[in-house]
């Protein structure tokens, strides 16, 4: 067993999800009203062994919506089907230093990685871009469903696709900005483009289910739940140095220093940890932290991680030796 003493082991990560809870700073994403109407209160923790020990606490059947977190499984899904090279050759590996939405490109006037807004919207004009939409959008269910449990709960919630399809004048911008940029393969309808990448942040799951998909991850791309392959090897190492590298928007080089660990937050208020060959972890708070003393006029689009599931790292890593370099 990867974790020989569960028990113990589910009990300590009890106890610092109680800790963490009576953090209530932050506040729910305002930017569209689906997310806005979120409970705040919601506290959710799940584990995956990459042996299938499995243990959840909190409100870890409530849905959401992946959002960012989204991301890794589709550069993954997309890194599997056409490798490394031809999906590199439209997308870099450096952390952009800047905002997830900026309006910027790197050197070669390619999105700077997968990750951030400009990124993943030239990765989700590469899913299985020969097909209609609806065979596109199938197609990634269909994977992203491979990654979790074979009974967990993975849906799509309309009403926050349509209103973030309403609500999006920065990803149009950076859409039209990269085409300028000659940034998307040949013949991308932008129009098909940004419904595949608005309908892809709206894929609904759990945090019991989340948990497998980055255990998953954590177990070099095989679903530790029943032994299937659903990533290559090189695809996942790829997925999760992006992850350890430019994961948690513009606080990724300090989540990197102190955590340690390639994870992903998306803006409903999850977040993926993957410990490497032990497990995945899934948290789920919706209060984000935000810039706004920094960014006064621009408050909505500066909400950033979940509060709750930064905090609850950062003592899961002074309880437990997992840091990447606790090691040495
Ligand atoms: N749908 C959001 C956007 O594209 C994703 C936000 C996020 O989780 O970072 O703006």
């Amino acid at each position: 067993l990867v974790i020989p003493d569960w028990t113990a082991f589910c009990k300590t990560m009890e106890e610092i999800f109680e800790q963490v809870r009576p953090a209530h700073a932050g506040s729910v994403a305002t930017y569209i009203p689906q997310l806005a109407r979120t409970d705040p209160g919601y506290w959710a923790m799940s584990i995956c062994t990459v042996d299938g020990q499995r243990k959840s606490f909190g409100d870890a059947l409530q849905p959401f919506c992946l959002q960012s977190v989204s991301k890794p499984f589709t550069y993954a899904m997309v890194h599997s089907e056409l490798g490394a090279d031809e999906l590199h050759s439209y997308v870099g590996q450096e952390p952009s230093g800047r905002l997830f939405n900026d309006i910027c490109l790197d050197h070669d006037k390619k999105p700077h990685n997968p990750l951030i807004n400009a990124g993943a919207i030239i990765v989700a004009s590469l899913v299985m871009r020969h097909a209609t939409l609806s065979d596109r959008f199938d197609y990634a269910l269909q994977q992203f469903k491979k990654f979790g449990s074979s009974t967990g709960n993975i849906g799509f919630n309309n009403s926050v696709f349509l209103s973030e399809r309403e609500t999006a004048d920065r990803n149009y911008a950076l859409s039209y900005y990269m085409r300028e940029h000659k940034c998307f393969p040949p013949n991308t309808n932008l129009q098909d483009t940004l419904d595949l990448y608005f309908q892809l942040c709206s894929i609904e799951t759990n945090s019991d289910n989340l948990a497998v998909m980055a255990a998953t991850l954590a177990n070099g791309g095989v679903n530790p739940m029943n032994g299937e392959r659903v990533i290559n090897n090189r695809a996942c190492r790829d997925t999760l140095s992006l992850m350890y590298s430019c994961g948690m928007y513009d606080w990724s080089g300090q989540f990197a220093f102190r955590v340690g660990l390639p994870a992903k937050s998306g803006v409903s208020g999850d977040l993926i940890i993957v410990v490497p060959n032990v497990m995945g972890i899934c948290l789920y708070s919706p209060r984000l932290d935000s810039l706004e003393t920094v960014f006064k006029r621009f408050i909505s689009h500066y909400q950033r991680n979940t509060v709750r599931g930064v905090k609850f790292a950062e003592h899961f890593i002074s309880t437990f030796n997992f840091h990447n370099y606790d090691s040495l």
